[in-house]
Formats: C-alpha cells, sequence, structure tokens
C-alpha cells in the first residue's frame, strides 16, 4: 500500500485544468495501489479538491512561494514525498511540471518518467507509459523506488467523484531570500486566444495554407472562422512558424507543444514525422490535403482531398448549421 504525492498546479489562484487531470490520474492510481492520492498545492488554497480525487490536500503558502521557483518547487515536493512515504510523484507536463519535477527527481535520487500517456500497476508495483522516438514507439517505465512522472495534459480524465477534505498548511522549507532563482514576471502573449496544449479541439494550418500577409490571407482567416465556430485553437505546423507566419506558441509537433485534445483538424499540412510527434495521441484526426499521398493520411482518422481555399468554408458552413441552427 503506498500513496501517491500529485503537485495539482493553480493558475490565477484557480486549480489549473491540467493539475486537475493529474489529480485524477493520480486519484486512480492510489486506489489500485491501495493508498490515498495527496494533493500538494503551491500558492493556493486548495479548496474543493477532494470532489476531485484527493484524499488529502497539503497547501503551501506565503511569502516564500508567492513567486515560482523551480528550486523551490522542486525541493517542497522532495520533502512531501519522503514524508509521505509517496509510491509516485506525479505532475502535469505543463511547462512549469516540466522544469521543476526534472529537478525535483534529480534531488530525490530518482529518473523522470516525462510526458506519460498512461499509468498502471504490474506485479503491484506503479508503471508509467510514455511514446518515444516522436511517438513512434512507447515504453513501460517502471522505478526501482518511487516513481516520477509528468503527464501528458489531456491524456488523463478528471476525477468526478470524491468525499470534501479540509487542506492542511504545510510551511515552506525555505524562506523567500534562499532561493537560487524566482521568476519575477510572466509576459503573455495574446491574451484571451486558447492555447493548443489545453485546447479539447485544435485546427492548425500548415505551408499549404500560405502566406497570410499575401495569397494566404483569406485562407488564415477561414481557418481562424472555422476554429472560433467549433471552439478550438488554432495550431500551426514548423515550416508556418519558421515563415514568421504564426507565433511559436502556437508550434505543435517535436520542437513545438504535444497536444492530445479530442479533435485534431490539420489543414494544408504534409504530416511530417516531426509534426506528427506533437498531435498523433489526438483522440480523432481529420486531414485536408490537396494531395492524397500526403502522409498526413497514414495517421487521419477521416481525409479530406481537396485544396484548404474549397474545403475549410464548406466545413465551417456545415459545423455552423450542425451546432448554432
Ligand atoms: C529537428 C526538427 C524538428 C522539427 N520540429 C517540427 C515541429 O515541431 N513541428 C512541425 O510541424 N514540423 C517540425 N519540423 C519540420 C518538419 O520536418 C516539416 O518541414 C514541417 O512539418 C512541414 O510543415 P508543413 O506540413 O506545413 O509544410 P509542407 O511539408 O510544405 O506541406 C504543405 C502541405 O500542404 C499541402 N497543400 C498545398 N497547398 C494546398 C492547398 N491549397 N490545399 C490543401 N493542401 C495544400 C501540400 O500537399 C503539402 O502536403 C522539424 C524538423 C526538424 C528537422
Amino acid at each position: 500500500m503506498s500513496d501517491v504525492l500529485v503537485f495539482v498546479e493553480y493558475a490565477e489562484g484557480k486549480p489549473a485544468k491540467a493539475g486537475l487531470q493529474a489529480l485524477g490520474a493520480g486519484s486512480r492510481l492510489a486506489a489500485e495501489l491501495g493508498g490515498k492520492a495527496v494533493a500538494l498545492v503551491i500558492n493556493g488554497d486548495g479548496a474543493g479538491l477532494g470532489p476531485k480525487g484527493a484524499s488529502r490536500v497539503l497547501a503551501v503558502n506565503g511569502d516564500a512561494v508567492k513567486a515560482y521557483s523551480p528550486d523551490g518547487y522542486a525541493r517542497i515536493a522532495v520533502d512531501q514525498a519522503k514524508a509521505i512515504n509517496a509510491g509516485a510523484v506525479l505532475a502535469s507536463a505543463t511547462p512549469m511540471g516540466k522544469d521543476f519535477m526534472a529537478r525535483a527527481a534529480a534531488k530525490a535520487g530518482c529518473g523522470l518518467a516525462a510526458d506519460c500517456t498512461e499509468l498502471k500497476l504490474e506485479g503491484g508495483k506503479p508503471v508509467a507509459i510514455r511514446p518515444v522516438y516522436a511517438g513512434k514507439a512507447l515504453i513501460a517505465v517502471q522505478a526501482a523506488g518511487t516513481l516520477w512522472a509528468t503527464l501528458r495534459q489531456n491524456a488523463f480524465a478528471e476525477a468526478t467523484a470524491g468525499a470534501d477534505v479540509a487542506p492542511e498548511a504545510v510551511k515552506a522549507p525555505f524562506a523567500a531570500g534562499d532561493l537560487l532563482a524566482v521568476v519575477r514576471e510572466i509576459v503573455e502573449g495574446v491574451r484571451g486566444r486558447l492555447d493548443v496544449a489545453e485546447a479539447e479541439v485544435v485546427v492548425s494550418g500548415g505551408r499549404g495554407l500560405k502566406d497570410p500577409a499575401g495569397e494566404g490571407k483569406q485562407n488564415w482567416q477561414n481557418l481562424e472562422k472555422l476554429a472560433e465556430t467549433i471552439g478550438a485553437a488554432v495550431g500551426a505546423s514548423r515550416a508556418v512558424v519558421d515563415a514568421g507566419w504564426r507565433p511559436h506558441g502556437d508550434q505543435v509537433g517535436q520542437t513545438g507543444k504535444t497536444v492530445s485534445p479530442k479533435l485534431y483538424i490539420a489543414c494544408g499540412i504534409s504530416g511530417a514525422i516531426q509534426h506528427l510527434a506533437g498531435m498523433s495521441g489526438s483522440k480523432v484526426i481529420v486531414a485536408i490535403n490537396k494531395d492524397e499521398n500526403a502522409p498526413i493520411f497514414k495517421v487521419a482518422d477521416y481525409g479530406i482531398v481537396g485544396t484548404v481555399e474549397e474545403v475549410v468554408p464548406a466545413l465551417t458552413e456545415a459545423f455552423h448549421r450542425a451546432l448554432h441552427g
């Protein structure tokens, strides 16, 4: 029997969706292990996490943790993992989770299973499944001691049941001035835009949409309209980002973001291996490409052979009729 420590990330005073997904995954793993899911919240009140799967909530607040610090968060995670003798320590593979969990695992003398898409038990021990070689293969990771893992966003469901628990206040094991580095400011990109890594639906554009400052202007407007109609985030291939047509934050793929939405619509994207590495975990993939031999069709659940000029507005119109009458 062992407990699972789950870091639940907060954003703007509320638990982030990715944090709740990690807690859902942790609560299911803890149940299989016969232990408890213990939520670790830093700079957040920890309220309402019981019904999201936590059996205990540890909340660290105060001046020492007001600003995010990879060093500070790692120290807290290591201390709390030790205090509860955790069989596994989980966090979401958000930029913050990726940043401090590697450091924390190293401090604890363990490896890190990064960006996992499944958790299970084998021989009574937790095992994490993670894609490798740009998503071409999966490996199962089992730790000799505690399993430290980050979980891919949208690959795990939130928990929907659990009793209320009162958060327990935990003191940070350092003072504000003791840390090696703290984040002083976060400069946001375009405010209000849905992030591709978090969205449940993503519509991505590739080089086939052409230059938005020239002949592709209408294509990109059509893509934005499709995204707006179905509540999707707009993503892009690297070719598009390298050309300066979209910001780097939109890039999907090996050197961009990894996405696992319910629906991924690839428009004018060839389907290079580096692009597939970032989106092949999507639940349903739709590809629109004028070349019937484009590699993207090999991973697509639905393929439309046609031009984006023709297909994207027709699809938007059909979605509009179906969703908004
Ligand atoms: C180390 C490394 C890392 C990389 N990381 C990434 C990454 O993170 N993400 C990523 O995306 N790429 C990445 N790449 C680049 C990758 O190899 C491809 O070059 C890139 O994905 C191609 O982008 P694309 O599909 O938009 O463009 P193209 O390959 O040029 O494909 C354009 C597609 O549009 C179609 N098309 C053209 N006109 C139309 C039209 N009117 N209507 C419909 N279809 C049309 C064409 O048939 C074609 O299939 C990486 C490469 C390397 C070497």
